[in-house]
């Protein structure tokens, strides 16, 4: 007997609410106080931003990282610094924030979408290689949702080609791979603080330098900053090439210090939660849990899994009303369709009025490129994690998704 949903007026399986908690409290106002009282909010000349920095550089193990204005300027800068330029390729993920993607295009080179892998949702290594041309400068992989890309097959693949490795950490906060921190594995790792990451300043985002190396720190910060090269009390405008300005004001600076502190605990929640949806989920006919990368953990930032639309007597959007109804807020796919399936990139106009860069190469966003990332974007269902939960909160979605799952598996529902 198949329980009746509560989208058909049966009772909710999520009947109490959700775990909740503050983000910000008495520790980031002691920082702004502190920001505020330097009389100064300029990064080069207070001390938050370079706190953050240095809480940040022991926690990840690097010498040196920039502070900037956003995840997407933390890649725009990573491009910047590999020496991406008008013309060059660069591969990417089609299952990612546009963020990932911006800063490619300002610097006037070519996305190239490599299709991924039908159960870590992260690049497939084979589609990488294939997507190489002569025109190709780097790679930005991205840890979807905490998950490790498969970095010793990408670090393979680049070492063989010569190219730049730019890591998109915006999801992954203390992810590892192999018992390294991702962020840590290319040349430049890329972390976002916007508001609805594992630690928010509002706004803000970090680049690691993985090379250690003195000069190509001074690049990185560089471009971070109009291409001004500010050290100690000399500022330098040397100015060979264009550079935004990304800073990052002490009042973010200040808001990190704090939030970094609770990192270690977020992160630990997050994997204890999704690896408990995970076993959870194992064995549910017609559900499949997402696959950590062999030899990673995932940080969680959020939680997609598919459908078997083959066993499902039911469209994905039924059964995500029906879990909806249950009390578990969630959506079909992360983005609606793969970044290339944009209008930007069918039309091939990133700058209105005009076909360049794409006009440079001969690069297709046809429908089709990448089958999996289609499929899983049509197959699969999200929902958010948050540290505040309890673990009663994680037995209630899986239950959610046990009861759903049952009904639209019963061969008694007419397929619509
Ligand atoms: C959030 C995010 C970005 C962009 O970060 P912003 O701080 O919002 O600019 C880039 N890539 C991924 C994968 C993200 O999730």
């Amino acid at each position: 007997m198949v329980e009746k949903l509560a989208i058909h007026g049966g009772p909710k399986v999520k009947a109490t609410p959700f775990g909740s908690g503050k983000r910000f409290g008495e520790a980031e106002l002691k920082e702004l106080r502190e920001a505020i009282e330097q009389d100064t909010l300029f990064y080069h000349y207070g001390q938050k931003v370079k706190q953050f920095l240095q809480k940040f550089n022991e926690m990840y193990g690097v010498k040196y990282s920039v502070a900037t204005s956003s995840g997407t300027a933390a890649i725009h800068v990573a491009l910047g610094a590999a020496g991406v330029t008008a013309g060059d390729e660069v591969i990417t993920s089609p299952i990612t924030d546009q963020g990932t993607v911006i800063g490619i295009l300002y610097q006037n080179a070519i996305p190239v979408f490599a299709d991924v892998l039908p159960n870590t949702y992260n690049l497939d290594p084979a589609s990488v290689e294939a997507c190489i041309t002569e025109r190709t400068k780097a790679i930005v992989v991205v840890h979807l949702a905490g998950n490790p890309c498969d970095m010793d097959a990408i670090m393979t693949i680049a070492r063989k080609y010569g190219l730049k490795v730019i890591e998109d950490c915006a999801q992954s906060y203390l992810s590892m791979y192999k018992g390294k921190l991702v962020g840590t594995f290319g040349d430049y790792g890329c972390f976002s603080t916007n508001d609805f990451k594992h630690i928010s300043t509002g706004d803000g985002g970090m680049v690691t330098v993985n090379s250690g190396d003195d000069e190509d720190y001074a690049v990185v910060h560089a471009f971070a900053d109009k291409n001004y090269q500010r050290f100690d009390h000399i500022v330098a405008r040397d100015i060979h090439h264009i550079a935004p300005n990304y800073r990052m004001t002490e009042l973010q600076g200040a808001v990190g210090i704090a939030q970094l502190d609770k990192l270690p605990w977020i992160c630990e929640k997050r994997r204890d939660y999704g690896t408990m949806l995970i076993d959870g989920l194992t064995g549910i006919p017609g559900v499949y849990p997402p696959q950590i990368t062999d030899g990673g953990t995932s940080s969680f930032w959020f939680f997609l899994f598919r459908l078997d639309m083959k066993m499902l007597n039911g469209t994905v959007d039924e059964f995500v009303a029906a879990l909806n109804a249950e009390g578990i807020s969630s959506v079909r796919g992360y983005i609606p369709q793969p970044v290339y399936m944009q209008p930007l990139f069918q039309k091939k106009e990133a700058y209105p009025g005009t076909h360049y860069p794409f006009s440079l190469s001969e690069v297709s966003y046809e429908e089709g490129i990448c089958p999996e990332a289609e499929r899983i974007l049509k197959s699969s269902v999200r929902f958010g994690i948050s540290e505040f939960y309890t673990e009663s909160d994680i037995e209630d979605i899986i239950a959610s998704i046990r009861k759903v799952a049952a009904y639209f598996m019963t061969a008694g529902v007419t397929k619509s």
